[in-house]
């Protein structure tokens, strides 16, 4: 199919959108791709080939799926809305490798989808996200540990910036550590308003990350290093101290996390904002330590 005749071209989804009689519904987060650059420029950065089986999160009408229908060997678009079901049906009509779930993403069993689909082998996700679930959407890929080998998705720039930020910058913060923990990312274009269909109130970029076979740093407890890294973004403005004594998910007194620092030569009044991922991995392992040795009496008696 020719670009003029794709969704892409404006002319085509607004005559599908009248043909439908199709209104955009806001707590979907539907804000639709009419620029063909951008769709290009996502597919390119996806690095998608005819070996590879793509999830796409949120068709929408198809515009992109109609791209990646070319460019992959399989498709499996997961939609919420029922109302968008018969409309893909017609737009998708042309390919014979795209498998349409009328899903909600949230609750579908995405590793179902990959043995399905790619017999368990790691699939691209590429998607425009709808911003309203754009973080629960990239944190549960990851930390569900679903078979991804890159996720290539539009979001909120100020979301991508969160991915990328560094320590001490002011977009550093929870999510930075926890998408960096999983992945390299890397902000492949900024993409204006106009891009979209309705425009949306908030500028936008695509975000490429590209997951680590091994993360960059070990832990003996993932869990652990996540609770403290959310505790330690919780309570922003305070001591690293306070911030994880005050947590409800932690249970280390003031006294332990004193110890812990001092054990790895850290100020005492340290901010989380400015430790990278390694540094909170060996809080981290000396946290659990401390945890570990005040609880043994109790262990033991078990
Ligand atoms: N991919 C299309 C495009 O680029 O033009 C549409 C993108 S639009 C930003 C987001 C899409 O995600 C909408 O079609 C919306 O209905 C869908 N969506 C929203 N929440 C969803 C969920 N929980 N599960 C699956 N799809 C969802």
């Amino acid at each position: 199919m020719d670009d003029e005749e794709k969704l892409v071209n404006p002319k085509k989804t607004i005559e599908i959108l009248q043909k439908y009689d199709f209104r955009f519904a806001k707590k979907f987060g539907q804000n639709f791709l009419i620029d063909p650059h951008v769709l290009e420029k996502i597919i390119r950065c996806a690095d998608v080939t005819k070996e590879d089986c793509v999830l796409e999160i949120g068709p929408g009408i198809g515009t992109m799926t109609q791209f990646l229908a070319e460019a992959a060997r399989e498709v499996v678009a997961v939609e919420i809305d029922s109302k968008l079901i018969p409309i893909l049906e017609d737009t998708l009509s042309a390919y014979e490798n795209v498998t349409v779930l009328n899903e909600d993403i949230m609750k579908v069993d995405m590793e179902e989808i990959v043995n399905d689909h790619n017999g368990g082998r790691p699939i691209k996700v590429v998607a425009n996200l709808p911003y309203y679930i754009t973080t629960p959407i990239i944190m549960g890929l990851l930390e569900k540990h679903v078979p991804v080998e890159s996720i290539t998705v539009m979001v909120q720039r100020e979301v991508a910036l969160r991915m990328q930020a560094e320590p001490g910058t002011k977009d550093y913060g929870a999510l930075s550590l926890a998408v960096q923990y999983y992945c390299e990312p890397y902000l492949a274009a900024n993409v204006p308003q106009n891009c979209f269909m309705p425009r949306p109130n908030v500028d936008s970029a695509v975000i490429h990350l590209k997951r680590f076979e091994k993360p960059p740093v070990q832990v003996e407890d993932e869990h652990l290093l996540f609770r403290l890294i959310r505790a330690s973004f919780a309570q922003r403005r305070k001591t690293l101290v306070n911030a994880i004594a005050n947590s409800p998910e932690l249970s280390f007194t003031k006294e332990q996390v004193l110890a812990a620092l001092a054990e790895q030569s850290f100020k005492p009044d340290l901010r989380g904002e400015t430790l990278g991922l390694a540094e909170f991995a060996v809080l981290s392992d000396a946290l659990g330590k401390i945890g570990r040795t005040e609880k043994s009496p109790d262990t033991q008696a078990d």
